[in-house]
């Protein structure tokens, strides 16, 4: 297999080549990249900026993203990563930030009121400037070839691929890059979606502007025994949230108001109620809450991912957890047509899984405000529902015929089609969100054996949603493709997807 940047086929015209390009090397990008890496394929990822994100922004990756990147193998190192934030996975409130008291911590549970595991990974809060430079490294080391300084500038599309003009800031160089396919994951501002001409359609701003001011400052002592995720603070001279970057030194202070020009140190001494000497302001960075989908997520042989696609509020943090979803949905699609398993049509289920998925995250996010105390709204889905992925497709590569509904008011996941196999443990370290990826897989409630003429690892599970002789097949990307009695049916099934 190609791999890695050293070894690019060079033809006579130095066009290099690669089967998918991304564009963009934030976290969708990365995420992208790994995940075709996990399926062999041959990828190229070209950032414009020299380094990674300077700057927090994302810190809660919900049990979903855990999921994927435990798939990627990577769970453990990303967990390594974010030690820092380990035990501040609580809320906290208070007129000033000495004042603040944590919130208790809301856990799921079942239709009893019992405690429920909904996954085999916990959430993780790690900052988005301490997550990239691992997934960036990740993915060299998994072979992909991760240019930075490298700029997109042109790009066209044919019948076989796609030509991208790239230009390298390090060298000054342009060169041209041929590649099969293309993965737009460049921003909230996508030139490429610009450039196919894709409108977004969404509420637009939802809220009024807002800052974000980075600093550092030596807090260690004031919030041990308090830790938190955020805190808010409710100071008249300026409310807003703290959010932990790292718990001790770094900081994100969130304002209402669009107002960059302020005193900022003393306005932040004041609200967290200590003479923090050290305190020194990074940054201040005006944002507004927004909600806007791209009307369609391909075009021919270029696909949007992460905020090309979607920006949301992050008051539910799924910007970046949205982004990953993506890049885990088109990732097995886009190395089944490459290897020749699947037709192009496979790829028709990108934009019919994930744009609906990112209109639903968006909207989600985009009715919810920053309240750390606010009760949950029951009109609202269940935070473990968007924290799971729980999000059943109404349309896609899986099995035609009625389908029940899953609901998003409750968390009530029932292995019900088109949605994320729920997770049960087969064995010990094994969960059913285990079986499946990179390849697919089968979940039987009876006697394996009967399943074998499916060709497919088969693994027995004994669950509360499975009736006796019943089975699911289960996609790369954990998502139920069927369920049923017939154990002829998967094999077929699968065919008649993989056909698109
Ligand atoms: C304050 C804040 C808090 C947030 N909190 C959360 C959270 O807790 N959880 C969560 O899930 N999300 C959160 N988000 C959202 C999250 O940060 C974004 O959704 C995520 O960063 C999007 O990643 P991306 O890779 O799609 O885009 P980006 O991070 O914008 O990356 C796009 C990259 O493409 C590059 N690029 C653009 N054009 C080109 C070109 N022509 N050639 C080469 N490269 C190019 C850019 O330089 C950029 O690096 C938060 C956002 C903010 C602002």
């Amino acid at each position: 297999m190609v791999a890695g940047c050293t070894t690019y086929i060079v033809n006579v015209q130095s066009t290099r080549e690669c089967q998918v390009l991304v564009v963009g090397g934030g976290l969708v990008g990365l995420t992208t990249a790994l995940v075709l890496r996990h399926h062999g394929v041959d990828v190229t990822l070209v950032e414009k900026r020299a380094t990674t994100s300077p700057q927090p922004k994302a810190r809660r990756f919900h049990v979903r993203s855990m999921e994927i990147f435990r798939e990627l193998g990577l769970a453990e190192t990303v967990r390594e990563a974010a030690r820092d934030l380990a035990e501040h996975d609580r809320m906290a409130v208070g007129r000033t930030l000495v004042e603040a008291r944590q919130l208790p911590l809301r856990h799921p549970t079942g239709s009893a009121g019992e405690p429920i595991e909904i996954s085999p990974e916990l959430p993780c809060l790690v900052a988005q400037d301490v997550l990239e430079p691992v997934l960036r490294q990740a993915a060299q080391d998994a072979g992909a070839c991760v240019r930075f300084r490298t700029e997109l500038t042109s790009f066209a599309q044919d019948a076989d691929g796609v030509r991208a003009e790239l230009h390298d800031h390090r060298t000054g160089r342009s060169s041209q890059l041929r590649a099969s396919f293309a993965v737009a994951a460049d921003g909230a501002r996508s030139p490429v979606r610009s450039a196919l001409g894709i409108d977004r359609s969404g509420r637009g701003a939802v809220g009024g502007p807002n800052v974000n001011v980075y600093f550092h400052a030596d807090l260690s002592d004031v919030v041990r025994g308090r830790e938190f995720n955020l805190c808010q603070l409710e100071h008249p001279a300026a409310p807003g949230a703290l959010a932990s970057v790292d718990g001790r030194f770094r900081w994100v202070f969130m304002a209402s108001g669009g107002e960059v020009e302020r005193d900022w140190p003393a306005l932040l001494r004041t609200v967290l109620g200590v003479p923090a000497p050290d305190l020194e302001v990074r940054s201040v960075l005006p944002w507004r809450p927004e909600m806007l989908v791209a009307d369609r997520y391909s075009d021919g042989r270029v696909h949007l991912a992460g905020d090309a696609a979607h920006v949301m509020p992050p008051f539910a943090a799924l910007g970046a957890n949205t982004g990953i979803a993506d890049a885990h949905n088109l990732g097995w699609k886009l190395a089944a047509v490459l290897s020749g398993e699947a037709a192009p049509a496979l790829l028709d289920s990108y934009d019919a899984e994930r744009r609906p998925a990112g209109w639903f995250a968006a909207d989600q996010s985009s009715r919810r405000q920053l309240d750390v105390t606010a009760e949950p709204d029951p009109t609202l889905a269940d935070p473990f529902v968007l924290a799971a992925g729980g999000y059943q497709y109404p349309a896609g590569a899986f099995a035609d015929g009625p389908v029940e509904v899953e609901p998003v008011t409750e968390f009530a996941p029932a292995g019900r089609i088109a949605t994320r196999i729920p997770h049960r443990w087969l064995d010990p370290g094994l969960s059913t969100l285990d079986i499946a990826g990179p390849g697919w897989a089968l979940a039987v409630s009876d006697d394996p054996r009967r399943w074998a003429a499916n060709d497919l690892p088969v693994h027995r599970l004994d669950a509360d949603f499975l009736a006796p002789g019943e089975a699911l097949l289960i996609r790369p990307d954990d998502v139920i493709a069927w369920r049923g009695t017939d154990p002829t049916a998967p094999a077929e099934v699968r065919e008649k997807l993989l056909a698109g």
